[in-house]
């Protein structure tokens, strides 16, 4: 298979990040992570954090990071996933597409909890992590906290099994703050700035 393709979504790289904008992240604790360690113990990555903080972007550039250090990466959305999951376990096929997925040394699950999952997709999702378990590494982004994965899943028992087995050997970083892209917005003068945050083109 082609591991050298890891489809993901567009170009983001750690020096296009701009730090200074997300206060909230530790920048010596992502370069610490794009040295990919925890990707060569087999390591899970969780990006949490609301939209538009940069999630995605980390995530591609960190797999950018991987690939270049020479290790196989796939990135999926997590909706995608579960589609294809769901699609395989009623064609019978589930078992071939957890070897797929458990291929690559890395697989990233890119916003995982947006939509809410159908009735069968937690326990699908439990039997790929578990496939991936002390194999490969996984580095999940998603915009609901693990407190919130029981509710996300549909299955409060279930999301205790994957949480148990991801949070094992795991490296949680939360990111606060706005939407960058909203940030950007507002800048421009095209909104106006949410009541917590100072505008600070009114600051004197
Ligand atoms: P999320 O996945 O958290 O919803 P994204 O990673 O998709 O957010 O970020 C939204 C857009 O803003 C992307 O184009 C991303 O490259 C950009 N972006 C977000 N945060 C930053 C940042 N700190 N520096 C540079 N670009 C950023
Ligand atoms: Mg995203």
């Amino acid at each position: 298979m082609g591991m050298g393709l890891a489809k993901f979504p567009f170009v983001r790289t750690l020096d296009g990040f701009e730090f200074d904008a997300q206060p909230s992240l530790d920048p010596r604790q992502i370069r610490d992570l794009a040295a990919c360690r925890w990707v060569a113990n087999g390591d899970t990555l969780l990006l949490l954090g609301p939209p538009g903080v940069g999630k995605t972007h980390l995530a591609v550039a960190l797999g950018r990071e991987a690939v270049r250090l020479g290790h196989s990466v796939l990135f999926v959305p997590a909706t995608g996933l579960l589609t294809t999951l769901a699609r395989a376990h009623s064609e019978a096929r589930l078992e071939d597409r957890l070897v797929f997925y458990g291929k690559p040394r890395l697989l990233i699950v890119d916003e995982l909890g947006y939509l809410p999952f159908e009735p069968d997709a937690a326990h699908l999702f439990f039997q790929l992590v578990s496939r991936r378990y002390e194999r490969g590494s996984l580095l999940i982004t998603s915009n609901r906290s693990v407190g919130d994965w029981g509710t996300v899943f549909g299955d409060p028992v279930v999301a205790t099994a994957i949480l148990d087995r991801l949070l094992h050997h795991s490296h949680v970083v939360t990111i606060r703050g706005d939407s960058y892209r909203l940030r950007e917005k507002r800048r421009s003068g095209l909104i106006k700035p949410t009541s917590h945050e100072p505008d600070p083109a009114k600051q004197v």
